[in-house]
C-alpha cells in the first residue's frame, strides 16, 4: 500500500502513567457483572506494560461488553454489531505500532459476527481478541445467543433453548492458521490478568474466551465452578498462563503442552469439567499484516518507482 503517511513516530509519554490514565466514564455495567472485572485487568496490565495511551486502541462491536472502549482512555471503537474484527483488522493492518484490543460478546462473535471471526483467526493478525461469553443476549435483554444451553429459557425461548451451543474454542481451534488460544474466568482476576498479560505478549492473533457473569440475566449460571473450584481443570505448563499462587486457587491441574493441537481440541470437547488456561500456541503462524503492511514505512522517494515495478508486474 502506497501513499499512507510514513512517519507515525510522535514522541511517546516519558512519564509514568498511572491506572488514571487508561480509566475513563464510569462503567454503567450491572453491579456484579463479570465485565467490570476485566477492565480492571485490561487497565491493569495497561499500566504495568507502561502502554502509551495514544498507542493503543480498543475495538468493540455491539453488546453489553462492547461498551468496553469508552471506559478506557485510550482510541476506541464502538462499531457495528458483529463488526468489532474488521475493524480492528483494518486499524491493525495500517497502523502496525499500535496495541490493538478487541471486546465482543457471545451474540456479537458467534452469530452475526460468525464469518469475520472466522476469517480474523486465519488472518492471524496482531491483537488481543476477548470473547465475553456470558451465554445470553445481555443488551436486548435475555435473548437466546449462540451459547446459551440448550433448554435454557429466555425471551426468545420461554420454553427453553431448542438447539446445542456452539463452543467458542472448539471452533477456533479448528480454524487454519490459529495461534493462540485460551480460557479464563472473569471471577479469579489473577488468573483473568495472567491471560490477559499472555495473550498481549503473543505475536498473532490472541482469541481469549472468559466465562463472564451477567447476575441480571444469567444468574448462577457458573455457580457450579465458583462454589468448588474442583469442577475446574487448569492447564499447566511452563510455556502456558502461569502467575503466582494460581496452583493454591486451582488444586485441579492437567499437564498440557499447548504446542500439542491435538491435546488440546480433546481438552475442548471436554464436557465434564471446565478447563483454564492455554489450549494452544504457535507463534510461527504467518500473520496477514506484516504482509499488508509492506510498504508503509518506505520513504516517499522511493513509492513512485515501487508503484511502477508494481505496476508492471501486470503489463501484457
Ligand atoms: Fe452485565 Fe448482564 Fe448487566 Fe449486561 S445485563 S451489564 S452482561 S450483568
Amino acid at each position: 500500500m502506497y501513499g499512507l503517511k510514513t512517519d507515525w513516530s510522535k514522541k511517546d509519554n516519558d512519564r509514568y502513567c498511572t491506572l488514571d490514565d487508561y480509566t475513563s466514564l464510569k462503567a454503567r455495567w450491572c453491579p456484579g457483572c463479570g465485565d467490570h472485572a476485566v477492565l480492571a485487568a485490561l487497565q491493569k496490565l495497561c499500566r504495568d506494560e507502561q502502554l502509551p495511551p495514544e498507542k493503543t486502541v480498543c475495538v468493540s462491536g455491539i453488546g453489553c461488553s462492547s461498551r468496553f472502549p469508552h471506559y478506557m482512555k485510550t482510541y476506541g471503537f464502538h462499531g457495528l454489531h458483529g463488526r468489532a474484527l474488521p475493524v480492528a483488522e483494518g486499524v491493525r493492518s495500517r497502523r502496525p505500532d499500535l496495541h490493538v484490543f478487541v471486546a465482543t460478546g457471545d451474540g456479537d462473535c458467534c452469530s452475526i459476527g460468525a464469518g469475520h471471526w472466522i476469517h480474523a483467526i486465519r488472518y492471524n493478525m496482531n491483537m488481543t481478541v476477548m470473547l465475553f461469553d456470558n451465554n445470553v443476549y445481555g443488551l436486548t435483554k435475555a435473548q437466546t445467543s449462540p451459547t446459551s444451553p440448550k433448554g435454557m429459557k429466555t425471551n426468545t425461548h420461554p420454553n427453553g433453548s431448542l438447539m446445542d451451543p456452539i463452543d467458542p474454542i472448539q471452533t477456533t481451534l479448528s480454524v487454519t492458521n490459529v495461534s493462540f488460544v485460551a480460557q479464563t474466568v472473569d471471577w479469579n482476576p489473577v488468573h483473568v490478568y495472567a491471560t490477559l498479560k499472555a495473550a498481549h505478549e503473543h505475536k498473532g492473533l490472541s482469541f481469549v474466551r472468559i466465562m463472564q457473569r451477567c447476575p441480571h440475566y444469567t444468574p448462577g449460571m457458573w455457580d457450579g465452578y465458583i462454589k468448588d473450584p474442583m469442577t475446574v481443570l487448569m492447564m499447566k505448563h511452563d510455556k502456558g498462563i502461569n502467575a503466582d499462587n494460581l496452583d493454591r486457587m486451582f488444586k485441579n491441574t492437567i499437564a498440557h503442552d499447548p504446542s500439542d493441537l491435538d491435546a488440546a481440541r480433546k481438552l475442548a470437547a471436554r464436557r465434564d469439567i471446565l478447563p483454564i488456561g492455554l489450549y494452544y500456541q504457535d507463534a510461527s503462524v504467518d500473520c496477514y499484516d506484516e504482509h499488508s503492511a509492506v510498504g508503509v514505512g518506505m520513504p516517499r522517494a522511493n513509492r513512485l518507482e515501487a508503484l511502477r515495478n508494481e505496476l508492471d508486474r501486470y503489463r501484457i
